[in-house]
Parts: structure tokens; C-alpha cells; sequence
């Protein structure tokens, strides 16, 4: 078994090239470690193991039990969880097999607006929340920007929902989860909350915890927790079973046990002092950032960030964010469009970007370097028809890239 497709391993190279070239501002993203890699490309990949440790339904399975055991263990003590599940396979997939183990289809869901900043697993109509549950939406007020708790507090009452969804994918400022847990008790609805942005934040205390809030929390594992791409379910106890069975064997079959190890080690590697360093780096720069390019004549929206991320209206300087995304990629500056609140353009268009500093701290970006980088940012876009301006912009961008390589092998 010696084959190998050379094509691909260059397309492999080629992609390898790119993140090493470039600076990485999608806020969803990171770069995992050499070991978080190793465990991810492991010889795991090779089991079944249908089931939870201890109770397979394939034989074999005694080292994998380790493994996920040792996950369990690791992603406990991160978060303080009475129960969590390792195994579903994105963050997509957790919030299908919560919404799977607490309600029936039809069943109302109150979840933040995918153009205020949620997800579309939050009940968005083409996806499966808005197809299979009767989805209702709250958004932010239209002076702040920020979660208006007394106006979903009225909604909530309004709808009735069985269930309500805390969490977003563009939101900068903290969510306050106690004031969910309020109005989630108000109306007798479950809360859960979606972490997935803000995981690594909440890991080590730069964010308030959902644990003691929620009645479930659901997160990726792949963006400010520096894992392998997946999902993770933590719940309280009473729910475990639940839970559990609406993963497997409710929507998924056999788990991806090469990443539930991969898992394990970014658990591992999260549980130690030097990735809560890490993280104050990574909110110290995203102020940098909004600040600077707030300096540069962009606005910010909320007016700050509290996070890791920072949504930016470009419209101040008369462009939109798919002009702003594709002419930063000529300069290796990698972020995306994003639709802004009360956004008046599609969601193709939209008039904003969202950036985050998750990544490009993991390459040792500080202070200085985010300073730069708003500076390269704002040049690319006061001269984004100047060929000659674009391409000395792009070389800077590579000799700083390469001041900090990624070498995970
Ligand atoms: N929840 C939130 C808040 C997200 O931002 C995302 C991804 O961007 C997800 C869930 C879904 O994760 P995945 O892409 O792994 O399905």
C-alpha cells in the first residue's frame, strides 16, 4: 500500500503555503499544534466505534476507550461540566442532537437573527433548526449594537419558546448569560448556549461561563480552543442521558475517534497556564486592532470589542465587504465579509468584515504586529486600484508572515 495521489499532496503544499503566506483574520479559524495534527492524522482514523466507552458496538475497542475517556476527563475539568460528549462530529452537528434530545419537531426555538450575528443552526430558514422546528428570531438594538436583554425578555414572552439559543458567530461584546437564564426561566424555556466562538475565551476566564447558566452548552473545537475541527456537548447531569442518545444513535453513527484525540491534547493543552497567557494576548490585540482601524477612518460596531473578534463597517469609506474581502486577498490578508446589524446590503455584499486575532496570535502576532497589520489593512484599502501600491502592500505582508512562521511539522 504505497500509492500516494502526488496531486493532491501539492494541493496539500499549496494550502500549507497560503496559511504560512498569510495573515489569518477569520475569527473562526486557528492554527492547531504539531501534536493536535499528529493526533488528527492518527492511525484512529482506522476504528469503528459505535457507542460510548465501555458500551461499543464493535469489538476492539479498548484503546479508543482510553482515548475518549481521557477527552472526557480533560473537557470536564476545562470547563467545570457535570457531562459532556465528545463525539459530534462539528458544531452543527451538537446543536442538532441537543435540539434532538430536549424538543419534537415543530417545537418553537427563539434564537439570535443570522444578520444581528447568530448562526444558522440557530434557526435560520435553509438550515435544519428553521426547516424542522418553528424558529423565531431576536436581534441587537439599533443605537447599541449590543443584546437589548429586556427586548428579548418581550419576544420571549411573545413566543413562548421551548427552547432558547444564546451565542453568535459575529457578536463582539460579552453575553451576559445570567440575564438568559432570567428570561429562560421567565418563560419556562430551556436555555442553551453556543460557545463555539468564544470557548477558548471562556476556558480561561476572559468570559463568563454559560455553565452555570445553561441547561446545555454546545461549542466547536477548532476556533479560540485551538483544536481540531468537531463539536462538544456539555450538559448538566440530568440531561446526560439524553443528550448521549440523541448523538448516537439519534443523528450520528460511528464517532471520529482520530479527532476525539485530537481533542483530547487541545483539552490537554488548553488546561495549561500558557494557554491562558495566550488568550489575554489574543483579546489585548483584538482591542489593538478595532482600535487602529477605528483610527483609520472604519467604524466599529458595538464602538469596541470584548472578545477575540471585531465586525467592521466599511461603508465609511465607501465600500462594501466583498470588495473589501477580495482585494485584501490579493495583499494575503485573509478575512470575510460580514453582514453588519440593520445591514442594508445582501448577504453576499454586505457593508462589513468580520476579523478576529485567534490565529495570528497563535503565530506570535502581539501588540505591534496587529498595529501593522490595521496600518496594512487600511493602505490596501485606500488604494485598492493602485496595482503598484497593492503589490508593495503584499510584500510587506510576507515579510511579516514569515517573521513568524507556522511550522507544525
Ligand atoms: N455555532 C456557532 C456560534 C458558530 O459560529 C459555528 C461555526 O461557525 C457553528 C456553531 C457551527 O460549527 P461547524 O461549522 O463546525 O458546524
Amino acid at each position: 500500500m504505497s500509492m500516494r495521489d502526488e496531486r493532491l499532496f501539492k494541493i496539500i503544499d499549496k494550502e500549507y503555503q497560503r496559511q504560512n503566506d498569510n495573515i489569518e483574520l477569520i475569527a473562526s479559524e486557528n492554527y492547531v499544534s504539531k501534536a493536535v495534527l499528529e493526533a488528527a492524522g492518527s492511525i484512529l482514523t482506522n476504528k469503528y466505534a459505535e457507542g460510548y466507552p465501555n458500551a461499543r458496538y464493535y469489538g476492539g475497542c479498548v484503546y479508543v476507550d482510553e482515548v475518549e475517556e481521557l477527552a472526557r476527563t480533560y473537557l470536564k475539568e476545562l470547563f467545570k461540566a457535570e457531562h459532556v460528549n465528545v463525539q459530534p462530529h462539528s458544531g452543527s452537528q451538537a446543536n442538532m442532537a441537543v435540539y434532538n434530545a430536549l424538543l419534537k419537531p415543530g417545537d418553537r426555538i427563539l434564537g439570535m437573527d443570522l444578520k444581528s450575528g447568530g448562526h444558522l443552526t440557530h434557526g435560520y430558514k435553509l438550515n435544519f433548526s428553521g426547516a424542522i422546528y418553528e424558529a423565531y428570531t431576536y436581534g441587537v438594538s439599533a443605537e447599541s449594537e449590543s443584546l437589548d436583554y429586556e427586548e428579548i425578555l418581550r419576544i420571549a414572552k411573545e413566543v413562548k419558546p421551548k427552547l432558547i439559543v444564546a451565542g453568535a458567530s459575529a457578536y463582539a461584546l460579552e453575553i451576559d448569560f445570567r440575564e438568559f437564564r432570567k428570561i429562560a426561566d421567565e418563560v419556562d424555556a430551556y436555555l442553551m448556549v453556543d460557545m463555539a466562538h468564544i470557548a477558548g475565551l471562556v476556558a480561561t476566564g476572559y468570559h463568563m461561563s454559560p455553565l452555570p447558566y445553561a441547561d446545555v452548552v454546545t461549542s466547536t473545537t477548532h476556533k479560540t480552543l485551538r483544536g481540531p475541527r468537531g463539536g462538544i456537548i456539555l450538559c448538566r447531569e440530568k440531561y446526560a442521558k439524553a443528550i448521549d442518545k440523541a448523538l448516537f444513535p439519534g443523528i450520528q453513527g460511528g464517532p471520529l475517534e482520530h479527532i476525539i484525540a485530537a481533542k483530547a491534547e487541545c483539552f490537554f493543552e488548553a488546561l495549561d497556564p500558557s494557554f491562558k497567557e495566550y488568550i489575554g494576548h489574543v483579546v489585548k490585540n483584538a482591542k489593538v486592532l478595532a482600535r487602529e482601524l477605528e483610527n483609520g477612518g472604519v467604524r466599529i460596531v458595538s464602538g469596541r470589542t470584548d472578545n477575540h473578534l471585531v465586525l467592521v463597517d466599511v461603508s465609511p469609506l465607501g465600500l462594501t465587504g466583498k470588495e473589501v474581502e477580495s482585494v485584501l486577498d490579493r495583499v494575503h490578508i485573509t478575512v470575510n465579509k460580514n453582514a453588519i446589524p440593520y445591514d442594508p446590503l445582501k448577504a453576499n455584499i454586505t457593508s462589513g468584515i468580520r476579523v478576529g486575532t485567534a490565529a495570528m496570535t497563535t503565530r506570535g502576532f502581539r501588540e505591534e504586529e496587529f498595529s501593522k497589520v490595521a496600518k496594512l489593512i487600511l493602505a490596501t484599502l485606500k488604494n485598492i486600484h493602485d496595482e503598484a501600491k497593492l503589490s508593495e502592500i503584499a510584500d510587506e505582508v510576507l515579510t511579516l508572515t514569515h517573521a513568524f512562521p507556522y511550522k507544525p511539522f
